[in-house]
């Protein structure tokens, strides 16, 4: 929990209100830490406080409250934008920009000393249980590796749907991907299993090589000025046919759309500040034909496809043990977040004893 902006998160003790009509308190198996923790630390996103974090995690349903489909016992995959099935976006097939999912934090239960408590995201998922709206809770198959089964529910659902649904990566397609996190890797693991090549992988730090390589990167590139030359002389002078931008930076958007062919798309994946202003020439975005877009979740419903990505975990298909770089106890949370700051490991994952 963080009690108020850049504030050094603590484990601490709070209370949940019992599941009302239609809700379900959830035992928390694995949560992920991601770098939108980050942003809720630091405030980027502007979330209220005292806050839970963590909003990607699997769990197990505890209890269910009054006018509940899913029994006790029933595994789930937790979903932070989950889709009200009325509003215009839902209406016309955009469950992922759903109007009833607004603001980072959502008031859920209370502190220890009874003040008010917000839960990232309407989840809180770094914590021992969480009390969340039914269609927040995705069923998925009994006995996936709950470290693996956590990251369904951001980075991989996230990393996923760019590739397939956002930039419609197409087999032999030439893509690059800048800024490795768990995201990142998730959209080297996608590109892969869509058949893409070259997969160009881009991070700052020297130490990702490997993990890109093991989750499904052709080459590893070092992040520079001479990025967008190096992408080029590894795709016949062009280009690639798609950049996927993981950070959330203006220079790192730059270098993105410099790395693209002309027509060539760039997906915005990583979440940024609202100060941080990416500048293009007006010439530039007439001559280079290239598309810049956005990727909110994915461009996914959750419903649909965290049942198949889960299948595909379940069947060996979909292999995420690259993307998990430690399973760890609560109380180290604090500590991995710091790392996940540095740019250390992929994901950090905190699970819990059955
Ligand atoms: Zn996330
Ligand atoms: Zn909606």
């Amino acid at each position: 929990m963080v009690r108020g902006r850049g504030a050094t998160p603590a484990v601490e003790d709070v209370r949940l209100p019992a599941p009302g009509p239609g809700e379900l308190r959830v035992r928390i198996r694995a949560a992920g830490i991601c770098h939108s923790d980050l942003a809720m630390v630091d405030g980027t996103v502007a979330p209220a406080y005292p806050l839970v974090l963590g909003h990607e995690a699997t769990g197990v349903v505890a209890e269910a409250g009054p006018g509940t489909r899913l029994a006790v016992g029933t595994p789930v995959v937790l979903n932070w934008a989950p889709a009200c099935r009325a509003c215009w976006h839902c209406r016309h097939g955009e469950p992922w920009l759903c109007a009833a999912n607004t603001g980072a934090s959502v008031a859920r239960g209370e502190t220890a000393d009874g003040g008010p408590l917000q839960v990232t995201l309407g989840l809180g998922a770094l914590a021992e249980e969480v009390v969340v709206p039914e269609r927040a809770a995705i069923e998925v198959p009994a006995g996936l590796p709950p470290e693996q089964a956590a990251l369904l529910g951001c980075a991989v659902l996230t990393g996923t749907g760019a590739v397939r649904n956002t930039a419609r990566v197409a087999p032999g397609e030439s893509v690059v991907v800048i800024g490795l996190g768990g995201v990142g890797l998730a959209v080297l693991t996608a590109a892969r299993r869509a058949g893409a090549g070259p997969i160009l992988a881009v991070d700052v730090a020297e130490a990702k090589r490997d993990l890109a390589l093991a989750a499904g990167a052709t080459d590893f590139l070092r992040s520079d000025d001479t990025l967008a030359k190096e992408v080029r002389a590894r795709t016949e002078g062009r280009g690639v046919d798609h950049a996927f931008e993981c950070v959330g930076r203006s220079v790192t958007i730059r270098a993105a759309w410099r790395s693209t062919r002309r027509g060539g798309a760039v997906t915005v994946v990583g979440m940024g500040g609202k100060d941080d202003l990416v500048s293009l020439s007006a010439l530039d975005i007439f001559h280079s034909a290239r598309t810049l877009r956005s990727s909110v979740y994915g461009s996914s419903d959750p419903d649909r496809e965290v049942p198949e990505l889960a299948a595909a975990l379940a069947d060996g298909s979909l292999d995420l043990a690259p993307l998990v770089s430690g399973a760890i106890p609560l109380d180290e949370a604090p500590a991995a977040l710091d790392r996940l700051a540095r740019g250390e490991g992929a994901r950090w994952v905190v699970t819990f004893p059955d």
